[in-house]
This record gives C-alpha cells, sequence and structure tokens, in this order.
C-alpha cells in the first residue's frame, strides 16, 4: 500500500481529520477529509431562498435583516440548512436601508430615539423592538449604521438596543457604512459586524479597541468589489489583514443574495479571506465557527474529497466542492 505523504499537504490545524465514505452508498470508500458543518454568517434569505440553499454545502445560514414573516416561515421548515435570525434591521426612523430597491416591506423596523436617559416610559423604544424580534424567534439583533445613507442612531440609543438585546443574551451585530460608524459600534460595545468595514480605513488603535471587546468581524469581502479591486475591496482587506493580525475574530461570510454569488460556500470569499492573511486553518475556523451558537449542526459534517490542497491557493475551491455528509458516513482514518 502507498504511504500517504502528510509533508505535501497543506497543514489543515486541529478541525480537519482524514476520513473515508463508507462501503456503501453513492461514493463508496472514497477518502478525503472531514470538517465540521460550514456556516455562512451573513445571508438574506428574503433575497435567496433557503430552498434553494438546501443542495449546496452550507449547512448553517445566520440571517442578517428580513421581514418577520419570512422568518416564520422559515423557521417552520425542517431541514438544511440550520438558520439563525436577526429579524428586521433596527435603524433611526428614516436610517438606512428603508426606501432602497431591494428592502423588502417590513424588513426595517424603526426605531424612534429615546428621550432624556432613557429611564422612563416602560418599556423604552428600543426594548420593544428588541423583544418584537425575540418573539419572532430572533437569536442575534441587526442594527443599521449607515452614515452614508441618512440618519443613524445616537449613541444613547444605540446603547439602549445593546443593553436591551444584552438582556436577552443575543449579540448585537452592525451594519457599519460611512466614517465614524466602526467607532460608533465598538463604543456603544456591539459585538460583530455584519460587513468588514470598507469605506473607511479602521485605524490601530480602534481595531485594538475592537479585539479587546471581542468583537468579530463577518468577512464579506468579496461583496465589496465583486471580483474588482475597488477602493472599497482594497480598504476593507486591509482592515481586516490588521484586524486579523491584532487576534481579531474573523467569521466567514458573504451576504448570500446580495448579487451573483454561488448557493453555497464562496471560493471567491476563501481566497480573500487568504489574501487578508488567514493561514488554511484560520479560514477553516471562520468557516466553521457555530456562532452564533454555541455548538455546530448536529448528525452532519462535512466531507472534501481527496486530493487534499498542497498550497493554500488551492484551498478556496476545494473547500467550494466540499459535501454535506451524515456523521456516520464517515470512518476516521
Ligand atoms: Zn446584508
Amino acid at each position: 500500500m502507498p504511504q500517504l505523504d502528510d509533508s505535501s499537504r497543506l497543514d489543515l490545524g486541529p478541525l480537519a481529520a482524514r476520513a473515508r465514505r463508507s462501503l456503501n452508498g453513492g461514493h463508496p470508500g472514497e477518502t478525503g477529509v472531514a470538517l465540521p458543518p460550514f456556516v455562512d454568517h451573513h445571508v438574506h434569505l428574503m433575497l435567496v431562498s433557503p430552498d434553494a440553499l438546501a443542495g449546496g454545502n452550507l449547512a448553517g445560514v445566520v440571517d442578517l435583516g428580513a421581514p418577520l414573516d419570512v422568518v416564520t416561515a422559515a423557521r417552520g421548515r425542517e431541514g438544511l440548512p440550520r438558520t439563525d435570525f436577526a429579524g428586521a434591521f433596527l435603524t433611526t426612523p428614516g436610517g438606512y436601508p428603508v426606501g432602497r430597491t431591494w428592502a423588502v416591506e417590513g424588513c426595517a423596523r424603526e426605531v424612534p430615539p429615546i428621550d432624556g436617559d432613557g429611564r422612563g416610559a416602560l418599556p423604552s423604544p428600543a426594548e420593544a423592538a428588541v423583544a418584537e424580534q425575540h418573539a419572532f424567534g430572533a437569536s442575534v439583533v441587526k442594527v443599521a449604521l449607515n452614515a452614508s445613507a441618512g440618519p443613524v442612531f445616537d449613541a444613547a440609543t444605540l446603547g439602549a438596543i445593546v443593553a436591551a438585546a444584552h438582556e436577552r443574551r443575543m449579540p448585537v451585530v452592525a451594519h457599519v457604512e460611512g466614517e465614524g460608524m466602526t467607532r460608533l459600534a465598538v463604543e456603544a460595545g456591539v459585538d460583530a459586524l455584519a460587513h468588514t468595514p470598507f469605506t473607511e480605513r479602521v485605524d490601530d488603535e480602534l481595531i485594538a479597541r475592537a479585539v479587546a471587546l471581542g468583537q468579530r468581524w463577518i468577512s464579506t469581502l468579496f461583496v465589496a468589489g465583486y471580483g474588482e479591486r475597488t477602493p472599497e475591496a482594497e480598504r476593507a482587506v486591509d482592515n481586516l489583514r490588521r484586524f486579523h493580525a491584532a487576534g481579531g475574530r474573523v467569521l466567514y461570510g458573504t451576504d448570500l443574495g446580495n448579487g451573483d454569488q454561488p448557493l453555497g460556500v464562496n471560493a471567491r470569499e476563501l481566497e480573500l479571506l487568504a489574501e487578508a492573511g488567514l493561514a488554511a486553518s484560520e479560514v477553516l475556523e471562520a468557516l466553521t465557527d457555530p456562532w452564533p451558537r454555541d455548538e455546530p449542526a448536529e448528525g452532519v459534517v462535512t466531507f472534501a474529497a481527496d486530493p487534499a490542497p498542497a498550497t493554500l491557493a488551492h484551498l478556496p475551491a476545494w473547500l467550494a466542492a466540499a459535501v454535506v455528509v451524515p456523521a456516520e458516513e464517515l470512518e476516521t482514518l
């Protein structure tokens, strides 16, 4: 039997295990690598249906903005991908994405500013808006902070939303766009950014604060330029490179539903993660982090067939061709 030469293979880190598919079924005895389930941490099921994703290689998705009737329908659905929801975008009156052509009726929930110190009427509009998303099954809260497209929350109202979400153990994820919005999100204690900041260079001091806060950045590097080296795309890669180098936690996400992208893992997004300095094992961490949950989807694993990649350049296409299989179908080697 030929010896496998591990030195010629890319180091995939501790999440990867050599595996063989069972001798029954469509691919009997095929060897490759078992990986935890893949998650796209930024999708919109109001723009791409969960049924369209069911045959792909995403075992989990996080919906970051949809009308509550879309959430209700998707929650009633069985099978993969496992879905977590933010519910509607919370935004200030007249703020993004109100009025955008893609912004389906009901996907934005306008939250008026709090009066004075916010302690007065109970519940405050911020608390009511968070409670409403939670009641419809949201497990994260999405806030829009887009100063390029209209008004944004003041710090006190944003702080009240973050406090109300944290009382329910829900992380807050922010869309930041426009000057100063990353700082507003960091100062409010926002848990995650829905996009790597692409409209402003985030300085190293602010990156250090985001890292100290434990903030996660959802990558979405591909949609910053759709493959073009636009200033936004270059800025996003530079921001993510420095955030990652400073110890920041990166989550794979594509804003799936926004523009033309594959209905599964986007190899172009993975290429850009590698360009931002993530090693193979770190790309896999970003792609398989069960956030906002603690545990990955049960009963399934990802199988990527041999030949395993020899270099980082071969990793994206190989992962994009991986499949979701029942865990019992694989035997660890
Ligand atoms: Zn989005």
